[in-house]
């Protein structure tokens, strides 16, 4: 989506602090961070959230989910982190882009 800014950032058109890219997902750091370690995983391809993610994107949800512990590791979460998909309006989601926000290095608070 042109105007969508996650799609901005994957397409290189707005700078961001990478933490991993590949053809498919790009990785980033928050620009608020709510802890001391706080990236986002997001599909290059725009899914606005996860309401509208379908069959076809099981394997990149798949392959998000498990480079977020392989990232949070590199990142030098070791002793674990936390992982949020806010979804809708109702989720708190503020960018229509569906996203991983991965949290830790701090204490953080109970859910
Ligand atoms: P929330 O803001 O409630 O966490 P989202 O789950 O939609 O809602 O998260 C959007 C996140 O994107 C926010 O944490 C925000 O700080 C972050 N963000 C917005 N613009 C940028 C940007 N240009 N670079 C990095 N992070 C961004």
């Amino acid at each position: 989506m042109s105007d969508c800014i996650f799609c901005k950032i994957a397409r290189g058109e707005i700078p961001c602090r990478k933490v991993y890219e590949d053809d498919d997902v790009l990785a980033f750091h928050d620009i608020h961070p709510a802890a001391p370690v706080h990236f986002m995983l997001v599909p290059k391809l725009h899914i606005a959230s996860l309401m509208q993610a379908e069959e076809a994107h099981a394997a990149l949800l798949g392959k998000m989910l498990l480079l977020a512990p392989k990232l949070a590791k590199e990142q030098g979460l070791d002793n674990g982190f936390r992982t949020v998909i806010n979804t809708g309006k109702g989720g708190g989601q503020e960018v229509f882009h569906l996203h991983i926000h991965v949290i830790g290095g701090g204490s953080l608070p109970p859910m």
